[in-house]
């Protein structure tokens, strides 16, 4: 069974707004055994829009629409289905009922535009919109004697009204797909894309069951497994070996699956083991005690965070002495060093993390030198790693920030 999802807005096509629409119903399909195979994305044109659904029901079993269904003279779903399914539009006073209801629960008298959202293609379904004006619509094309009808169904472009419509009438309606689907995530650190993809070897291979994809967001790479079968338990399995095996092959570099982030781990590891923490940065002004004190119950290890941007300031407050800075200036492994050492002890934690000021990208400025250091003073050790810039401002931040939480957790995880 193969679906196709049909987005129809100007604002999206003309790139106003993002079409997440699609993604989430996608994912929602995926999760029931449904493959998605095509997305179509097409402008307020009632020609285009009749066109495009022709095509959907003859590749796809499934289509399902969102946006369009609004009171205005743009919104053209009906009259698309309707031509689509060769039929007038009729009236259904129940809809209209449950339309004027919404307005008077607002305190609103009804425009009479909306009168059109009352209007079905004859033979279709009205699907009910507990919290909008739009009701959507369900239907069935016949494909001839030797396919099944096409499934089509329209919902509101709105993602909260979509969601639950959704949720409550169309998910119920579709068929049981007899393939199940199980997806999973294995986040890592510290590794290239390619670097990864030669250590995985055959597991990536095009074709495989399961599938494993590699994905890269700011240095950090995803493993993206989804597993076919007949029954969840035997996907499960496959997705159960799948990580055991990807582990074996990645060791270390593995830290964490689903949506878990570095800190995450770091902050679990240093709460089990009853641990604080303490950081200070110059170059990346906070952007790692952020990313500290977003994880749940972070103030039961994090003790604080300095932001020290210049040697002046790191001088000040943490007692640095000048000839520190006179070998390699500000970005040495020395000063990074010191800096973690020194605020450990200032703020009495069991580990502080350090990173050192960013050699920036000026016209003259020496590439081939680390853009930044970062550093973990543990209780009878330290840690220091050079940061090479790659990508944008942001990005590398964000890199050097990760680099340093990586650095502590590997710490925590098998400490040397
Ligand atoms: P309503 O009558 O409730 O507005 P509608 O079906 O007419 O429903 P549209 O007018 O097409 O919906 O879109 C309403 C809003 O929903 C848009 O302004 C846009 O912000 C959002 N929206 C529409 N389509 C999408 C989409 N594919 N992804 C994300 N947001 C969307």
């Amino acid at each position: 069974m193969k679906a196709e999802i049909v987005a129809i807005g100007s604002e999206l096509t003309d790139g106003a707004k993002l079409d997440t629409n699609s993604q989430w119903l996608s994912q929602q399909l995926t999760d029931l055994g449904i493959a998605v195979h095509f997305h179509t994305t097409v402008a307020d044109n009632l020609d285009e829009n009749v066109a495009v659904l022709k095509l959907a029901v003859e590749r796809a079993d499934v289509v399902l629409i969102t946006g369009g269904l609004g009171p205005t003279l743009d919104d053209l779903t009906r009259e698309a289905m309707a031509a689509l399914r060769e039929v007038p539009l009729e009236f259904d006073e129940p809809s209209l009922a449950a339309i004027t209801e919404m307005f008077l629960s607002r305190g609103r008298e009804m425009p009479e535009r909306n009168r059109v959202q009352a209007m079905f293609p004859l033979g279709s379904t009205p699907l009910p919109n507990p919290v909008g004006t739009a009701p959507g619509i369900w239907m069935t094309i016949p494909r001839g004697t030797a396919r099944p009808p096409a499934i089509v169904a329209a919902m509101p472009g709105v993602p909260s009204e979509m969601h639950r419509m959704f949720d409550e009438q169309v998910r119920p309606r579709l068929p049981v797909s007899p393939q199940a689907i199980v997806r999973a995530r294995l986040n890592c650190f510290g590794l290239g894309e390619s670097h990864t993809e030669q250590l995985l070897g055959d597991l990536t291979a095009r074709g495989r069951n399961p599938e494993i994809g590699i994905t890269a967001h700011e240095a950090t790479i995803t493993l993206r497994i989804t597993a076919h079968g007949f029954s969840m338990g035997e996907c499960d399995e496959m997705v159960g070996v799948a990580r055991e095996t990807i582990v074996q092959r990645l060791g270390a570099y593995v830290y964490g699956s689903e949506d878990e982030e570095l800190e995450d781990i770091v902050v679990r590891r240093l709460i089990d083991s009853g641990q604080t923490l303490a950081t200070v940065e110059s170059g990346t002004g906070g952007l790692l005690s952020q990313r500290i004190t977003n994880v749940r119950d972070f103030e039961r290890c994090y003790l604080g965070g300095l932001i020290l941007p210049s040697e002046t300031a790191q001088r000040r407050e943490l007692g640095l002495a000048p000839d520190l800075f006179s070998q390699g200036g500000a970005i040495s492994e020395a000063v990074a060093r010191e800096m973690a050492i020194c605020c450990r002890a200032r703020l009495g934690a069991d580990y502080a993390v350090a990173i050192t000021n960013d050699r920036g990208m000026e016209f003259g400025a020496d590439l081939s030198l680390p853009a930044a250091i970062v550093a973990v003073a543990a209780p009878d050790q330290v840690h220091v790693l050079p940061v090479q810039r790659i990508g944008n401002r942001a990005i590398h931040r964000s890199r050097t920030v990760k680099s340093a939480l990586n650095l502590l957790r590997l710490h925590l995880v098998e400490p040397q």
